[in-house]
Order: C-alpha cells, then sequence, then structure tokens
C-alpha cells in the first residue's frame, strides 16, 4: 500500500519552544500546519527536561535555604529535610499536565500533532516514522539538542542532566562534572537539598562564558557553602567495583601529568555540554542545508538554510540556546511567512539577549561582558561601573554573602553595553533592566531613575 501523504503550507519537525511557538503563530494566519514530534510528549527540552522541571527543584532548594536562615529571624522552623518521592512526583505531574495543554493549544488552533521521529525525504517532503509522507513548501527544522557524555571508560555509570530529573533519590555523595550553567544550577539544587557535591572543572574557573564578575563571586559563594570543586581536572573514567556499590571517579590534574586520582560517588553528572540533534532527519536528501562546525545547522538572519524554503532555529541552530530565543525566532519567522507583506523583514534581532543562572546565588546577564566590550568597542572607549556589597537580607545572618553588579558603559555617551548582576533577587531583577540595555539606555538614564529603597537593584541607578 502507498504510504498516506498530506499536503501542508508548513512542517515543523519538533515539537519544542521554538517548533510550537512558529507552528501556532503561523496556524494563526491560517496557514495549514503540522508538528512532528518524536518523543511522543510535547513541549521539548524546557517543559520536559529543562527550564520547567529545573525551576521546581531550584525552588524547592530556595524553600530549604530560607527554613536555614529562620533562625536569624527569630523563627523556629525545626529541621528540614526535603522527601525527594513527593517532590519528583509534584513536579512529575505538573509536566505532565503542561504536556497535555500543549497539547490541546494545538487541537484547538488547528495545528495537525502527528507523532514520529520525521526525516527529509527529499525538496518539501518529510517522512515520518510510521510511513506517512508530508509535503510543504515550507519546513521548519527545531529539533532543538542534547547532552553530551564524554568519550571516556565507563562514561555510562554517570547520568545528564535528563538523567537527574529521572532521580527517585536523593543522591548522597554527587560528582558534577562542569562548570557551565547546567553544571553549576545542579550542582546548587543538590547541594541546598542535601547532597555532598564536587565539581569538576577543567580550568580554575567556573561559567567562563560571561563576565569574571559572576564566576569569581559565584565559585567563592559556592564554596562558602560547602561545595568542594576540583580544579583544572580531566574526568578520565568512572568503573563500578560492586554492583550497587559506589561510582569510583578517576581524573588527572593538569600540571601534574598521568598522575591518576579517585573518588567514590553515588552518583556523577555529566554536564559538559549539549549538542544538536540532526542526526536521523536524512539531511542529505536536502544538500543545500549546511552544518557548521560544531554540528549546528547554519542558517541566514531570517533562520532561512541554504535550502529554499528550509528553515532552522532554537538550539539546533545553535546561538544563544534559550526556550525564549527559540520562540521569539520561531514567531518571526512564522510572522515572515505566513503574515503579510508587512512582516517581510520580520527577523529575531540577536544582540542583547539577557539570561539567567538559576544558582544560589542567582546570576543575571545581558550585553557584552568587559573584555567583549574592550574588544568592540576599544580599551579607552569602555567604562566599567562595579559595585560588590551585603544584601540586606543578610544583615540577621552571620554569613555575608555578597551582591555583585558591574555596567560596562561605552563611548562619550556612556552606553550600557553590558550588564552583570549576580545576588539575591537578580534573576527577577534583569528583565526590567534588559529593556533598558535592549533601548540603547546610558548611564546618565540609568541615574535619572530615582532608586528603590531598600533594595539591591536601587545600586544599579546608583553607582558612581
Ligand atoms: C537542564 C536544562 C535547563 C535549562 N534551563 C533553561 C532556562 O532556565 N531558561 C531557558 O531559557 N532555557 C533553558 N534551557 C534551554 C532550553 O530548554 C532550550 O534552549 C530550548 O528548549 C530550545 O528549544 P528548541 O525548540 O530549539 O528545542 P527543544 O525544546 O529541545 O525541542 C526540540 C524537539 O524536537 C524533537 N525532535 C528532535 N528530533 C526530531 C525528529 N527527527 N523528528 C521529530 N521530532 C524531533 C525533540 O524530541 C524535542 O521535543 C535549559 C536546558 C536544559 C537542558
Amino acid at each position: 500500500m502507498a504510504p498516506v501523504s498530506k499536503l501542508f503550507d508548513y512542517v515543523v519537525i519538533g515539537g519544542g519552544s521554538g517548533g510550537l511557538a512558529s507552528a501556532r503563530r503561523a496556524a494563526s494566519y491560517g496557514a495549514k500546519v503540522a508538528v512532528v514530534e518524536g518523543s511522543g510528549r510535547l513541549g521539548g527540552t524546557c517543559v520536559n527536561v529543562g527550564c520547567v522541571p529545573k525551576k521546581v527543584m531550584f525552588n524547592s532548594a530556595s524553600i530549604m535555604e530560607a527554613l536555614a536562615d529562620a533562625k536569624h529571624y527569630g523563627i523556629t522552623a525545626g529541621a528540614a529535610q526535603v522527601d525527594w518521592g513527593f517532590l519528583k512526583a509534584a513536579r512529575d505531574a505538573y509536566v505532565q499536565r503542561l504536556n497535555g495543554i500543549y497539547e490541546r493549544n494545538l487541537e484547538r488552533e488547528s495545528v495537525e500533532y502527528i507523532s514520529g521521529a520525521a526525516s527529509f525525504g527529499g525538496s518539501g517532503e518529510i517522512r515520518v516514522g510510521d510511513g506517512a509522507v508530508l509535503r510543504a513548501e515550507h519546513i521548519l527544522i527545531a529539533t532543538g539538542g542534547h547532552p553530551v557524555i564524554p568519550a571516556v571508560e565507563g562514561a555510562e555509570l554517570g547520568i545528564d542532566s535528563d538523567g537527574f530529573f529521572e532521580l527517585e533519590a536523593l543522591p548522597g555523595r554527587v560528582a558534577v562534572v562542569g562548570s557551565g550553567y547546567i553544571g553549576i544550577e545542579l550542582a546548587g539544587i543538590l547541594h541546598a537539598l542535601g547532597s555532598q557535591v564536587t565539581v569538576y572543572t577543567r580550568t580554575g574557573q567556573i561559567l567562563r562564558h560571561h563576565d569574571a564578575i559572576i564566576g569569581e563571586t559565584m565559585l567563592g559563594e559556592m564554596k562558602r557553602q560547602g561545595i568542594a570543586f576540583e580544579h583544572n581536572s580531566s574526568v578520565s573514567g568512572l568503573r563500578r567495583a560492586d554492583a550497587g556499590g559506589p561510582i569510583e571517579l578517576s581524573w588527572t590534574r593538569r600540571g601534574e601529568g598521568e598522575q591518576q586520582h579517585s573518588a567514590a560517588y553515588d552518583c556523577v553528572v555529566w554536564a559538559v555540554g549539549r549538542a544538536p540533534n540532526t542526526r536521523g532527519l536524512n539531511l542529505d536528501a536536502v544538500p543545500g542545508v549546511r552544518l557548521g562546525e560544531k554540528g549546528h545547522i547554519e542558517a541566514d538572519a531570517f533562520q532561512n538554510t541554504g535550502e529554499r524554503g528550509v528553515y532552522a532555529l532554537g538550539d539546533v541552530f545553535g546561538k544563544s540556546e534559550l526556550t525564549p530565543v527559540a520562540i521569539a525566532a520561531g514567531r518571526r519567522l512564522a510572522d515572515r511567512l505566513f503574515g503579510g507583506p508587512q512582516f517581510a523583514e520580520s527577523r529575531l534581532d540577536y544582540a542583547n539577549i539577557p539570561t539567567v543562572i538559576f544558582g544560589h546565588p542567582t546570576a543575571g546577564t545581558i550585553g557584552l561582558t568587559e573584555d567583549q566590550a574592550r574588544a568592540a568597542h576599544g580599551a579607552d572607549a569602555v567604562k566599567v561601573y562595579q559595585t560588590r556589597f551585603v544584601n540586606m537580607y543578610n544583615a540577621l545572618t552571620p554569613y555575608k554573602p555578597p551582591t555583585a553588579m558591574k555596567l560596562v558603559v561605552a563611548g562619550p555617551d556612556e552606553r550600557v553595553v553590558g550588564l552583570h548582576i549576580i545576588g539575591r533577587g537578580c534573576d527577577e531583577m534583569l528583565q526590567g533592566f534588559g529593556v533598558a540595555v535592549k533601548m540603547g539606555a546610558t548611564k546618565r538614564d540609568f541615574d535619572a531613575c530615582v532608586a528603590i529603597h531598600p533594595t539591591s537593584s536601587e545600586e544599579l541607578v546608583t553607582m558612581r
């Protein structure tokens, strides 16, 4: 029997942040749209194994911290302990509710949801696992990415960030390998909830892609909290001597040659990066679609790949791998393709995208780091304002974690080209300042806004 063949205006591969947003926006213009999702559940990384379950765990960790602080405010809270099983069940139920909402949204908006793995059959043609053939003038690749597991002996004994969300119990001793934002966030959550955490980093720094004020402040604070760090380390393998016993992690340290160190853990979390999902798409059938150095799909500023009618965005495109970026790019693309002539130039501006690290403490950043600003504008044209202080929240606590803030300004008008903040409340603080930076605010504009007292954010408008 010949496979069923269906004709659409727009076929979206990947029912995650970018794909769903783009599909729904296209359907709102009356386009006939299909979303093909291979995992069996809608929402993609963010909803299932990313932002959403992570923020639930972050909230739980934050409550634990508040309970530890309670006594300094005269409140008797008793010894707090997490019921991991309860937390996981409640979190999973919430995610499942979201999966259902996403499915109903598609139904309500007449987007056809097709479950199965998609691959290209040729130009304008998609094949789905069960043999269905979909044809469309426009095809979006929004297949996201997956965690990388390093090629070392016994690597499979460790888990990745997906595996973190499957843990059935709070592990006792945990090694987190990697110190990008995912590693730092998971380390902070596990520590706050009661695990004994060691972070393995390849250099002496953490969060290296951010301004130095963030990494340095976060590192100092994590160490003060009792998280251990093995810097300049390279993990060489994992092994488990006895079934059900601990995992032995071996590593070498830079500068010590082949000398091996080892330590035992109940859980090892790989957080060494993510790679784009392109395998299985049969991209050979669309030779115009090309991959970049790190395997991401190449596209221009309008998300066009080199193949006519094929677009790519979100994590598979690899520029600012964040949910709101995928959503915004997806909506702009649908506007351009189906929204009429007024959207002919619609595209996402990838400059000045705010992002938050949900560590303990939280950190937020937008624009250029100090080093990037000096490289872009010239060392003499850049000025830095920074401050370091103790949040009033800690006035009564014996420990005084720092809040640190940096404004990077450029040119004679002192335009704010970078804003980097770390400390209590910085996650919620950034969005409003992000608007100002995106609008091109100058230091003088910041200073013209009267401070809100007593807050941390007031420091950003009173720096000298
Ligand atoms: C632990 C973690 C925490 C994160 N926290 C944050 C955060 O706090 N804030 C934030 O903004 N971002 C966060 N992110 C990043 C965010 O989740 C991603 O940037 C976002 O989900 C990317 O959206 P996307 O549409 O490109 O891909 P995804 O959301 O990953 O969706 C891709 C979809 O395509 C499907 N797919 C793949 N191949 C095929 C195929 N051949 N056929 C059919 N379907 C296919 C996949 O199953 C998936 O559902 C986090 C990520 C992780 C891993």
